[in-house]
């Protein structure tokens, strides 16, 4: 089973998605997380992305292409994946149909998660990372997830924000790319959305993310 999740930052895109790979016992493979643990090393990957993830930009193509589909390629993803946060561009929408076309392999499902711009900036400022799962979900702005104190309210691990969470002018230039439907994300989302129409083989999901956590991985499930 393979698996695309889209989202704007601050949907709840990763939490959804950490549901859907514990369902399907698949490999979570997210491009966003591959960058950090990258710069957490101090890689060479990760001293390049670092100055274009703190501006809120993307990372090149040259570097996320090759990294996300040679990660496809690796053991854990013999039986599927779900992949979240990339393609982030209408350019890394077509690679990676390529590759899949390529090595003889299909998509399944995707799942694009709607939410209002302003709704989705209010959600990144408050959210919080836990050490133990960045996909607990912890968020000071929002009462059904808010954390135990300081503490993850899932597993009490110590909470941190990201850098480029707490910068407005970067949370703006991330929805840009985001809500772009020439280039941008949106246009990913919409070259998949017409495969699916064309080829009637990929099961387009369209979820309302702007009620609770709960709420929105009922519809999920009900969906996929
Ligand atoms: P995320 O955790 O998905 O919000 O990603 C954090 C940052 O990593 C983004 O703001 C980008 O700078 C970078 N990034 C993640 N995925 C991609 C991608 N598919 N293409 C380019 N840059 C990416």
């Amino acid at each position: 089973m393979n698996i695309l999740m889209f989202g704007p930052n601050g949907s709840g895109k990763g939490t959804q998605g950490a549901i859907v790979k514990d369902k399907y016992n698949l490999p979570h493979v997210e491009s966003g997380a591959i960058f950090r643990e990258n710069i957490g090393k101090g890689t060479e990957i990760g001293v390049k992305a670092k100055e274009y993830i703190d501006r809120g930009e993307l990372v090149p193509d040259e570097i996320t292409i090759p990294m996300i589909l040679d990660r496809l390629k690796q053991d854990d993803c013999k039986n599927g994946w779900l992949l979240d946060g990339f393609p982030r561009n209408k350019v890394q929408a077509i690679k990676l149909d390529e590759a899949l076309k390529a090595a003889g392999l299909d998509l399944d499902i995707v799942v694009e998660v709607l939410l209002d711009r302003e709704i989705a900036k209010n959600r990144i400022m408050g959210r919080r990372l836990c050490a133990n799962d960045n996909n607990h979900p912890n968020n000071i702005f929002i009462d059904a997830i808010k954390p135990d104190g300081d503490k993850c309210r899932v597993c009490g691990g110590d909470l941190s924000t990201r850098s480029d969470d707490q910068d407005e002018d970067a949370i703006g230039k991330r929805h840009a790319i985001y809500y772009d439907t020439d280039t941008g994300t949106l246009a990913a989302t919409y070259y998949f959305k017409d495969l699916a129409e064309k080829e009637g083989k990929i099961k387009y999901i369209n979820l309302d993310g702007s009620p609770g956590v709960k709420e929105v991985t009922a519809d999920l499930m009900s969906k996929l």
